[in-house]
């Protein structure tokens, strides 16, 4: 066995999902490999199920029709109990997220959010769109969370990838440490880097990282060679000021960055709040208005800057 092998084979990650044929995140068509895991936990995230670092068990109450025959009889740890009124309850102390209720379930009322795998696992899966990737120049985008709490894992990831020739793309917000980021980012040939805010104030909402760590990790990155394409969430009243769209084109212009994503904001993530049990305090925003973000992206293609709106 060669040393990579075993490395592969004993490096292993939390993952909540692999998904296939993805356009938007990287070049040509890409497979995304979601870890969990994440240092913001943004009010808008459309992928809450990210957020925690460790799996979790979550059930569905819309496709669960509380006949309770699979899941409260066949759990293992007998976790699973059915009240008086019919509704399900689960005992997070007892349950060891062994996933036999998710298998079992008739109407697929229950998900398991997130499992341990290994470098090796998660390769296997990827290869199965090496075609897909040679003819559309596409590869593996490695995302979340924030890949970068789990940097050793991301990092071997993207080696693996490496090794096969598959392109790596890695989604990150970048508010870690450079040499954490680095890590990874060495062995990425895509980096897109959200920024979500240009103003400290704001941005100091989501975390207590200091703004000018976002700032000065684009710069290293783009110092080191990297290529970097902006994505920029747009959210009403949070960040879809004149006076943000003009701090994103200085960023840009000053750190040579020639590709930026605006991505307005909408609510598809909201039935995920609801299954996690997570309170989503921006129910009561408006989609973003499209053509309102048409005119920032109008701004910034003004500007000289290769913008698009989603992506
Ligand atoms: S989770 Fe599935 S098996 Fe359990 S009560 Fe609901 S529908 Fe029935
Ligand atoms: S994941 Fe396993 S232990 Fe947990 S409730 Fe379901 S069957 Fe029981």
């Amino acid at each position: 066995m060669f040393w990579s092998d075993k490395i592969e084979q004993e490096t292993k990650g939390n993952v909540f999902n692999v998904e296939h044929y993805h356009i938007n995140d990287g070049e040509g068509i890409r497979t995304n490999v979601f870890l969990k895991g994440c240092n913001l936990w943004c009010s808008w995230c459309c992928n809450p199920e990210s957020q925690i670092c460790t799996p979790q068990l979550v059930i569905h109450n819309n496709l669960c029709n509380g006949c309770g025959y699979c899941c409260v009889s066949l759990c293992p740890q007998d976790a699973i109990t059915q009240e008086e009124d019919g509704s399900i309850v689960i005992d997070k102390q007892k349950c060891t997220l062994c996933g036999k209720c998710v298998e079992m379930c008739p109407n697929s009322a229950r998900e398991l959010y997130g499992k341990e795998m290994s470098v090796a696992e998660v390769i296997k899966e990827i290869e199965k769109d090496s075609a897909y990737y040679k003819n559309s120049g596409g590869g593996m985008t490695i995302s979340g969370g924030e890949p970068c709490m789990q940097p050793v894992f991301a990092s071997e990831l993207a080696q693996a990838a490496r090794r096969r020739y598959i392109d790596v793309a890695m989604e990150t917000a970048g508010a870690v440490p450079f040499e954490t980021l680095w890590q990874v980012a060495q062995y990425v040939d895509e980096i897109l880097m959200d920024v979500k805010f240009t103003n400290d104030e704001q941005f100091q909402t989501i975390s207590n990282v200091p703004l000018s760590v976002i700032k000065e990790n684009l710069r290293k990155l783009r110092e080191n060679g990297k290529y970097v394409k902006m994505r920029c969430p747009i959210i009403p009243t949070l960040n879809d000021s004149d006076e943000h769209i003009g701090k994103l084109i200085e960023w840009a212009k000053e750190l040579d960055i020639k590709d930026v994503d605006l991505l307005p904001f909408h609510q598809l993530g909201k039935y995920k709040y609801d299954s996690l049990d997570y309170e989503y305090t921006l129910g009561a925003f408006k989609d973003m208005d499209k053509k309102i973000v048409e005119q920032m992206k109008d701004r910034m293609v003004a500007a000289g800057i290769n913008a698009c709106v989603g992506g």
